[in-house]
């Protein structure tokens, strides 16, 4: 791979808060080696680098979505298990193509993704963000996960049969459910332990998996060194998962502040998921929602923004999530709007990057243009921390989209 050096640079230092004028960016193998304000000239390969001159614009990491689910094609989740796995990956493919072209450079699936799809774009076959999966997001009878109607009683798939969810009772069907998705390399365990909102047959007030059952998930989870993220709606869900040792709490619209203490006890983050909301309130009706789950989501949407500035005003750390469906995937820069309205832009970008590398335990390695990282870089006209908005217009605002060091935009030359 060719050296770059992109020049003339004003570098969105996420941690710190602050722009970094006249910064001078070397890319090698796909790594920042080096951002300066002289030129690099110290090295003998840098002479051989590609020269970029972005004209004194920002450069900023490349953006993380910490809960997508890549393989939701439709928003009918009920659908997508009697199709074809070629198909699923087919529409998969183009979602995913869909997120690089809006910045977003790394995502974490909520479920639905799996190693094939994650190796796919690892090895360049499809266009994407690199993709932290976790398999299917496990679920018990009549849970969240549980895509069957109150008339169909057949379970008859398989883990091969694409789908977001996996449904298991009880300790050992939920052990045997975990490592079975670490054996497939997840990253993560994802657990439905509230109802919600797009579910056939359960409620999105109820609490779901014992406390025996999510503590053992987290078990398996840790004895993989790896971590258990939770679907939870009302406080008495999430806070019952955070006391069993969760570390991620998804949505979290009906949180109270004991969950604010114990995220910040557990060290936890809280990934909210405004946009869905936003746009199932702006398209409902279109998408084929029923009226009676229409009306709630105003309420549920609502919920959401008071949690996320509970959240904010009490310290926790946060993350940036979607959880788009179907033709809802293009509002994912919604997210940035919306809490650009609660919270300031410094925390909705870190959301985006710093803070979304460090869920990932990527601390250093993602979501930062400093040495060291993987070069995954956003070069954009203008400047997102006087206008969050700039980052919802990616057609014309970004100018050059690079992940691990390789180009898939350039408007600039
Ligand atoms: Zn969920
Ligand atoms: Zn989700």
């Amino acid at each position: 791979m060719t050296d770059l050096l992109l020049t003339n640079a004003r570098v969105l230092d996420v941690r710190g808060g602050e722009m970094l004028p006249d910064r001078h960016i070397l890319i090698e193998d796909g790594v920042i080696s080096a951002v300066s304000e002289t030129k690099p000239t110290t090295d003998a390969d840098t002479t051989d680098a590609d020269t970029i001159d972005v004209g004194g614009r920002v450069v900023m990491p490349g953006l993380c979505d910490s809960h997508v689910h890549v393989t939701a094609a439709t928003a009918h989740l009920s659908a997508i298990r009697h199709w074809s796995p070629a198909y699923v990956t087919a529409h998969a493919a183009k979602i995913l193509e869909g997120m690089l072209m809006r910045g977003f450079t790394t995502v974490r699936d909520g479920g639905g993704a799996d190693w094939g799809l994650a190796q796919a774009v690892d090895e360049g076959l499809i266009a994407g963000p690199r993709i932290f999966f976790c398999g299917h997001a496990l679920s018990q009878t009549g849970g969240h996960g549980d895509m069957r109607t109150s008339g169909d009683d057949g379970i008859g798939y398989s883990w091969l049969t694409p789908g977001l969810g996996w449904v298991c009772d009880g300790l050992s069907e939920l052990r045997r459910a975990c490592r079975e998705e670490v054996r497939r390399g997840a990253h993560h365990i994802k657990l439905m332990v509230s109802g919600g909102v797009a579910s056939p047959t359960d409620r999105i007030d109820s609490t779901q998996f014992s406390e025996e059952e999510i503590r053992a998930a987290v078990e398996e989870a840790e004895a993989a060194n790896l971590y258990v993220m939770v679907h939870a709606y009302t406080a008495r869900a999430i806070n019952r998962a955070l006391r069993c040792g969760a570390r991620t709490v998804e949505h979290g619209n009906l949180m109270d502040e004991e969950s604010v203490d114990l995220l910040l006890e557990n060290e936890a983050f809280l990934v909210p998921t405004l946009s869905i909301y936003q746009a199932l309130a702006d398209e409902g009706v279109e998408a084929g929602l029923p009226e009676e789950l229409y009306r709630k989501v105003f309420d549920v949407l609502d919920a959401g923004k008071r949690a996320l500035d509970m959240a904010y005003s009490g310290g926790v750390k946060m993350a940036y999530g979607t959880d788009l469906l179907g033709q809802m995937h293009r509002r994912q820069l919604d997210e940035f709007a919306i809490r650009g309205e609660i919270i300031p832009a410094i925390d909705a970008l870190r959301a985006a990057t710093c803070n979304g590398a460090d869920l990932l335990c990527r601390t250093g390695e993602l979501g930062e243009v400093i040495p060291g990282a993987q070069a995954d870089l956003l070069v954009m006209d203008g400047d997102p921390l006087a206008d969050l908005r700039v980052m919802t217009e990616p057609e014309t605002n970004l100018r050059i989209i690079m992940k691990d060091g390789v180009i898939y935009k350039n408007t600039l030359n």
